[in-house]
């Protein structure tokens, strides 16, 4: 693997990435004083929950003063303001539309498209943080490098991102359809680096090879890695990686306040503490849960001065912890375990679609790993799964029977399973992944 050519010199910012807890502390406390009063005088949301629970910017002195009085803002309060005042930004824009450079949005798997207002260039600029540019050189990005980008809807931040590495970004489309065009510019210019792959796309890109007649381990033999984002790397995946000689690198977000990604030790994906305050809190109660184990992840975003995000709820539960990582680097790093909202909890027992992943992927029929969890409520009287297969099984019973098995064994819960073809679940999705809870 050629992640070696790097080892050594891992470090973007040096300093900033591996600085004492207390300098971290200090850097979030002067950033977050000086973001408060911004955020309450500008953003309707946060003056309308700071106003309702009776609390000042000038009340907060300390991050301790923060976490002990600051309100939270939730996922639903934010829609209820954008549909109620008819805001597209839900009242989190700090200031008027005209000034923006740009509006992407996110691919909306799990309900409607939500709007990324952009500024780049000028004062506001955005393009100075350094979400992953720091993974990016971690991965063996350098100068002159060629860096594929295969994106849905955003560009823009890309631009800044790639470019502040000295590389030069090259553009796809999130789509099957594009992997021709991918293996033929992998071939061509040979990038380094590329964000970002999805399980869909690397068992396509499996196929595109065969039909196109080329060794998969050729095409990706100039990659240190390849970052994978919006879902667990699966199995399979990581298979065919491992097959192909590329690194795959997980990456999530962190509570829509930045990014997280893994480092070549592989063990959690890092967010940068100099730019988000992350809180890991026990849903029910909201105190602090300890380093190591599950709570929700509640964010506040340092550095957006568009649309900054004060104590926003995310609702992703998290494995979380502070601990030193083996690369060296003293921020935070989590594991996502799944949404709040996608918990669904049988005889006591808590399942997410992240523990019954791998059961079912782990058979051929299966093997795309495309299921979705039927969820009426938080609390069921029964696990049901509806699980895509590839059509090749001409004794679906028996493998409904391995499925549940493997289930069973995973959750402790003997689940329902309802098998349907692959194609009805992949035209739910947009089409890179699709919804994992459904309501029916
Ligand atoms: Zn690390």
């Amino acid at each position: 693997m050629s992640g070696e050519t790097v080892a050594g010199d891992r470090y973007f910012q040096p300093e900033v990435e591996t600085m004492a807890r207390a300098d971290l502390e200090a850097i979030q406390e002067a950033k977050l004083l000086d973001l408060l009063p911004y955020a309450y005088e500008r953003s309707a949301l946060i003056n309308a929950t700071w106003t309702e629970a009776g609390v000042h910017p000038r009340d907060i002195k300390s991050l301790d003063d923060f976490r002990e009085r600051a309100p939270f803002i939730s996922k639903d309060a934010i829609r209820v303001f954008r549909d109620d005042k008819g805001d597209p930004y839900g009242g989190l824009l700090c200031f008027d539309e005209s000034e923006l450079t740009a509006i992407t949005s996110t691919s909306g798997t799990t309900g409607d498209p939500t709007l990324v207002p952009e500024v780049w260039g000028g004062e506001r600029r955005e393009d100075a943080t350094p979400a992953l540019v720091r993974e990016f050189y971690e991965i063996g990005t350098r100068p002159g490098d060629y860096f594929t980008c295969i994106l849905f809807t955003f560009r823009g931040a890309f631009f800044a991102m790639v470019h502040s590495l000295g590389a030069v970004p090259v553009f796809l489309d999130h789509h099957p359809g594009e992997l021709r065009r991918f293996v033929e510019l992998s071939l061509e210019l040979r990038p380094t680096n590329l964000y970002n792959f999805s399980n869909v796309l690397i068992s396509e890109l499996a196929r595109t090879c065969e039909e196109m007649k080329v060794d998969p381990r050729d095409v990706m033999s100039s990659y240190h890695g390849i970052v994978h984002g919006g879902e667990p790397l699966g199995t399979r995946s990581r298979k065919l990686l491992d097959e192909w000689g590329v690194a795959g690198f997980e990456h999530t977000a962190v509570g829509d306040a930045g990014a997280a990604t893994e480092c070549r030790e592989h063990d959690g994906c890092h967010f940068w503490e100099d730019s988000v305050i992350a809180e890991h809190l026990d849903p029910d109660n909201n105190e602090t849960v300890a380093d190591g184990t599950r709570g929700e992840l509640v964010v506040t975003a340092l550095d957006n001065r568009t649309m900054p995000l004060v104590r926003f709820r995310s609702d992703d539960l998290v494995d979380l912890t502070r601990e030193r990582c083996g690369c060296g680097r003293t921020h935070g790093r989590i594991k996502t375990a799944g949404r709040k909202g996608d918990e669904v909890v049988i005889d006591g027992q808590s399942v997410l679609p992240m523990d019954v992943w791998e059961a079912i992927e782990r058979f051929d029929e299966t093997a795309m790993g495309l299921f979705q969890i039927i969820r009426t409520g938080q609390q069921m009287d029964a696990l049901r799964l509806r699980v895509g297969h590839d059509g090749s099984t001409k004794q679906p019973d028996e493998l409904s029977d391995r499925l549940m098995g493997a289930v069973t064994e995973a959750t402790g819960v003997t689940p329902e399973i309802e098998l349907v073809p692959n194609d009805d679940l992949l035209r739910l999705g947009p089409p890179h992944k699709i919804p994992r809870v459904a309501k029916r």
